[in-house]
């Protein structure tokens, strides 16, 4: 018997995680934490996995929308054996100490009473059962080893991994986890298998959007320095929202190199944080994780200065500088938030936004104003004129629609399940992959509901 609940409270990129019965193991994929929501209702629905333990969780990688809630999944099942790459494991460990604290200032600011969901003492418990795994090696898993998995390289950041499950019976389930396809700067595309699947749980983040037929990464590159080069010299400061996780890093590395290229004229570069903190794992594993530049070591090519201790007032925006600071949708009590409101009023600045915004978000609420007028980033307080340049870049760390669909198309198992998406993107996949594969299931599985899938 195959089943698949979906673990999710909604259609949408929230606290991922999934329930897979595969002939008689119990095995849950991700742990995530939704990031928009706060308190019981950010954690997925594990009350449906029941009461018995599940023999493993695989986790794709350290967003902490597949890893947040990783440690209150092993409070409840102790006895579920944890499985990542090392990569995983080593940044999971920083985001996760970092959310703690995330946590704990909220509980005192919002009084939200359920946080922390665990301690610093708890997390490091946690952390000790986990089992880290190299890419392209089966190992035995799930109910009496009756599992052969193996982790394949995603692309999306890293560490990150899709998962292949065979069955005793020889039923392999492949969830491709986040992927992207196409090399970034320091991480390289995915390298998944490429046929031999009959269920494929996919991911759809860009499942609705199309990218325009001429977008080369090459391109987007030149247009990112061109601007960058622009604010400098008209004499303002660049101010670019990102994740600490990921683009942070793929980043930096591209700033280093417009320097280098006298693309952009030697500036200082302000960065720090937990990108800092995430930017040292990605240096310490560049000889053992996959490369495009193998032993590339940021610290080594790229210098960067710090941010403000924390409680030392906000960071003070001068002109002809860079500031490469989190969070990517400038969320409230941030330090890219933070600068906003010394940026937006002054024409020679810049906000340069390098990915996806929540519409909902400051940054999405700054993309969607006119130039202009008056912006209030956070929804309340007074606003202010939006008179800087913005402009919007595309360096995502998901595949594009047409290459998820291609993908699919390749393997064209008997079932697909369409996940990691909000409605539209996944019914956009729905309806194309049911056309484009008529002989497939192709399924979108309701959040809270069990399928069957044999
Ligand atoms: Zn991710
Ligand atoms: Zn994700």
């Amino acid at each position: 018997m195959i089943n698949f609940t979906n673990l999710t409270t909604a259609d949408e990129i929230g606290a991922n995680s999934y329930l897979l019965e595969l002939e008689g193991s119990r095995i849950v994929l991700d742990a995530g934490m939704h990031p928009k929501k706060d308190g019981n209702e950010a954690k997925p629905n594990y009350g449906l996995i029941g009461a018995a333990d599940p023999d493993c969780i695989f986790i794709t990688h350290s967003h902490l929308d597949h890893i947040g809630t990783l440690p209150v999944f092993q409070d409840e099942y102790p006895q579920a054996e944890v499985i990542m790459t090392e990569g995983t494991a080593k940044v999971g460990d920083a985001m996760l100490h970092n959310s703690v604290n995330v946590m704990t200032s909220k509980r005192m600011a919002e009084g939200i009473i359920e946080y922390p969901f665990f301690t610093h003492g708890e997390l490091e418990r946690a952390s000790h059962a986990w089992i880290t795994r190299p890419y392209d090696e089966p190992f035995r898993t799930g109910y009496n080893g009756s599992v052969l998995a193996t982790l394949y390289d995603a692309g999306h950041i890293l560490g990150s991994c899709g998962v292949l499950m065979e069955s005793s019976t020889g039923t392999t389930v492949f969830y491709t986890g986040d992927v992207q396809f196409e090399n970034q700067t320091l991480i390289k595309g995915a390298e998944f298998p490429q046929s031999g699947v009959d269920i494929l749980i996919m991911e759809c983040t860009h499942g609705v959007t199309e990218r325009s037929a001429d977008y080369t990464r090459q391109k987007e590159l030149l247009r990112f320095a061109t601007a960058i080069r622009e604010v400098l010299e008209g004499g303002g400061a660049v101010l670019i929202p990102v994740f600490a996780l990921g683009k942070s890093q793929e980043l930096l590395c591209e700033l280093g190199r417009f320097k280098e290229k006298k693309l952009i004229p030697d500036v200082p570069i302000y960065f720090g944080g937990l990108s800092s903190k995430i930017t040292q794992v990605y240096d310490k594993l560049s000889d053992s994780t996959p490369r495009l530049n193998p032993g590339f070591r940021l610290r080594d090519h790229v210098e960067t200065h710090g941010l403000p201790k924390q409680g030392k007032g906000p960071l003070i925006v001068s002109p002809g500088n860079i500031y490469l600071v989190s969070s990517g949708m400038m969320s409230e009590h941030t330090v890219s938030y933070n600068m906003a409101a010394q940026v937006l009023p002054h024409p020679k600045d810049a906000i340069l936004f390098v990915g996806y915004s929540d519409p909902e978000s400051p940054a999405g609420r700054i993309k969607a104003t006119p130039h202009g007028q008056n912006v209030k980033p956070a929804g309340k307080g007074q606003g202010y004129p939006l008179l800087c340049r913005t402009e919007c870049f595309d360096f995502s760390g998901h595949a594009t629609r047409s290459a998820l669909l291609d993908y699919a198309c390749r393997l064209s198992p008997k079932t697909i399940l369409l996940v990691h998406g909000d409605t539209e993107a996944l019914a956009s996949m729905h309806a194309e992959l049911t056309l484009r594969l008529p002989n497939t299931r192709v399924i979108v599985p309701p959040p809270g509901k069990t399928i069957r899938l044999d």
